[in-house]
């Protein structure tokens, strides 16, 4: 096994200490971290690279705990609407997406999650059109290509508009046909090894795009499996009232109803929630997915990020998918997680570090790969973001971090997955940046011509 030293750059391990150096370094054997600590490495290492890392922050590799990546191929459409008019006007759009759609958007969304310092994303894609291929697969394939970790869950909806829901019947698929995928799925692909770079979750859309049928019975389906289960949840006001309308409760009371809290679950957006809401979520251990740009893009209002962090709750970032998120950075999660909760709460309310460890350590527990990755420490996976920190933005910020979180998005010098690099100074080396820029401009143009 090789041996990587990275030395002379300031840490952040966010191990549960929040151990952090100004000068130190990181030593890596293979696909694990063997060592962390201040000053250089010890010389002469037996079959060592010395990595001079002068100028850079090393941070674990962030982790994206909600997007969709199919749609990179349908970013800067309804850019002024609400989520139900957004989703109205693109579910037909989306509708036309194939298998060679899917991994031209998924390679180049992922590959730029990667520049943007992440290690490790789920994706949640819930369109399977009919004559669509492989659309899953397809996602498979891009990571597999970017060499990212990956969480791809199974998602689908069986509510369309002729029974009360929100998408056009085109887009829906029948429950009985989405289980037996959801359980192919897993069979096919789940791995559940600690060093594992491929691990399948089931992921039902959300209240008023899926029957409460298909939502009890993932849940059974995921349990029975051993695999983690997300979906979106209370993301806007239309849905409280949707739910209130339809169920008369609140979307956590519905979700609590159907067996849809617990420490397997993750939620994505959690924006909507009053204190009983919050405790809920807090004793069932049922973490949040908290999408601060894509919920400003959308108006859906600001996840109490602070409150849900206060009663226990486990909170990571996600991006959310590019069509509401054109800029799809991870780091830029951190900036407006950070800054969204001082606007609402004042400048306590979310540190930088806090910040930080909601985009690595948050991220991992959400993902249940708490033990392997989020934090630099001997024995964890070497998912490593090496940030670049004494060029014109930020040579000179008095911390570290902050420049990270607050400052300008810096270069990054090196992405590692596992040991393997994906990004050299601000270039992806595993994918050819231009081709995946070319493919994804064709996939766009072909979709749109789908209308
Ligand atoms: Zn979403």
């Amino acid at each position: 096994m090789s041996v990587l030293v990275l030395n002379g750059c300031a840490v952040a391990t966010v191990d549960p200490q929040r151990t952090e150096h100004a000068s130190g370094h990181v030593i890596i054997d293979g696909s694990r971290i063997t060592a962390v600590g201040a000053g250089p490495a010890p010389a002469g290492l037996p079959g060592a690279r010395y990595t001079d890392a002068a100028g850079c922050l090393a941070t674990p590799g962030l982790v994206n705990t909600h997007h969709h990546l199919y749609q990179w191929a349908t970013r800067g459409q309804a850019v002024d609407a609400t989520l139900f008019g957004w989703l109205t006007e693109l579910y037909p759009v989306w509708a036309g997406i194939d298998e060679q759609i899917v991994q031209a958007a998924a390679t180049a969304a992922l590959a730029w999650l990667a520049r943007t310092g992440c290690t490790t994303s789920m994706d949640h894609h819930y369109i399977f059109p009919r004559g669509g291929g492989d659309v899953l697969a397809a996602t498979i394939c891009a990571a597999r290509d970017v060499g990212l970790r990956f969480h791809p869950t199974r998602g689908s909806m069986d509510l369309g508009k002729s029974s009360g829901g929100l998408p056009p019947d085109a887009v829906v698929e029948d429950c009985d046909e989405i289980l037996a995928a959801c359980a192919a799925a897993i069979e096919r692909f789940h791995d559940p090894a600690p060093d594992s770079m491929l691990r399948i979750g089931i992921s039902p859309c959300s209240p008023f795009s899926v029957t409460r049928e298909l939502m009890t019975q993932a849940a059974a389906l995921a349990r029975a499996r051993q695999v983690r289960l997300h979906t979106h949840l209370s993301e806007t006001a239309d849905e409280v009232t949707f739910c209130a309308e339809r169920f008369g409760c609140s979307p956590v009371e519905y979700a609590e109803s159907l067996g849809w809290l617990g420490a397997d679950v993750w939620l994505a957006h959690a924006v909507h929630l009053d204190d009983a809401d919050i405790a809920r979520l807090a004793a069932a251990g049922t973490g949040v997915a908290h999408c601060p740009s894509s919920n400003a893009r959308l108006g859906a209002g600001i996840c109490r990020s602070r409150d849900l962090l206060d009663a226990g709750v486990s909170v990571g970032l996600g991006v959310d998918g590019a069509a509401s998120n054109e800029a799809s950075s991870l780091l830029g999660q951190a900036r407006a997680a950070a800054l969204f909760a001082r606007a609402v709460g004042g400048p306590q309310a979310m540190t930088v570090r806090q910040a930080l460890e909601l985009a690595t350590m948050g991220g991992a527990r959400l993902l249940g790969r708490q033990a392997d990755i989020g934090s630099l420490q001997p024995g964890k996976l070497a998912d490593i973001a090496l940030w670049r920190l004494d060029t014109l933005p930020h040579a000179d910020i008095a911390d570290p971090v902050a420049a990270l979180v607050l400052g300008a998005p810096p270069p990054l010098e090196l992405l590692l997955v596992g040991g393997e690099a994906v990004v050299r100074q601000d270039r992806v080396v595993t994918v050819d940046e231009q081709q995946v820029a070319e493919a994804a401009r064709r996939a766009s143009t072909a979709l749109s011509g789908r209308r």
